[in-house]
């Protein structure tokens, strides 16, 4: 059978984790064998487990690199990744290869960083897959569908690990009235 891409992107907060554990589950419980991985740098709130904000979780398989898997997926027919955006370029390769086995990827990752800019390697993903779905949020500032993460410090490193304290979830106005203004 043939296999696929689905990308499922958006802001912090707008749901892609707690998307990717109900198709995963879904797929699951139809009996097809399921593999999670995750970037091992994302240690937010548990080194094995991926968990969405409103803590459903998932067991799943740090990796450092891309490549590592590329191996570890060889047995599964669904593969799920999340926090795509913090791996190298190689996951795209990665994706296409395994898709192209006949697996179904299904891969999860903000599409612009904290400055709303293409975030990494998620828009090359978002070209070569089969489905796109981008989710949204809820702007906290004024309560209309948010596609930013706005920073709420001022550190201008494109990487800084954090939750509720460090981000929030903006539409386009508010992310771009900036921090302290209605
Ligand atoms: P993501 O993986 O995109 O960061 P999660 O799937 O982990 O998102 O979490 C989504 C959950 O976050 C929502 O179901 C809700 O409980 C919570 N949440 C917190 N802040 C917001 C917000 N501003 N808008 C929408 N959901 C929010
Ligand atoms: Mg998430």
């Amino acid at each position: 059978s043939t296999g696929w891409i689905e990308v499922v992107c958006g802001s912090m907060f707008s749901g892609k984790t707690e998307e990717l554990i109900r198709r995963l589950k879904r797929a699951s419980l139809a009996q097809q064998k399921v593999e999670i991985f995750k970037p091992a740098i994302d240690t937010r709130y548990d080194e094995e487990d991926i968990v969405s904000h409103n803590k459903n979780s998932i067991r799943s398989t740090p990796v450092e690199f891309a490549r590592d898997i590329t191996l570890l997926a060889q047995q599964s027919e669904v593969v799920g990744i999340d926090e795509v955006q913090f791996f190298d370029e190689g996951i795209v390769d990665v994706a296409v290869e395994l898709a192209d086995m006949g697996k179904r990827v299904i891969v999860a990752g903000l599409d612009m960083d904290f400055q709303g800019k293409p975030f990494g390697p998620v828009p090359a993903l978002m070209s070569v897959a089969e489905f796109v779905t981008k989710v949204h949020a809820v702007c906290m500032n004024c309560g209309a569908v948010a596609n930013y993460s706005y920073r709420l410090s001022e550190s201008e490193q494109k990487v800084v690990l954090g939750e509720k304290d460090a981000y929030e979830a903006r539409c386009r106005k508010c992310f771009n009235k900036g921090m302290n203004e209605k």
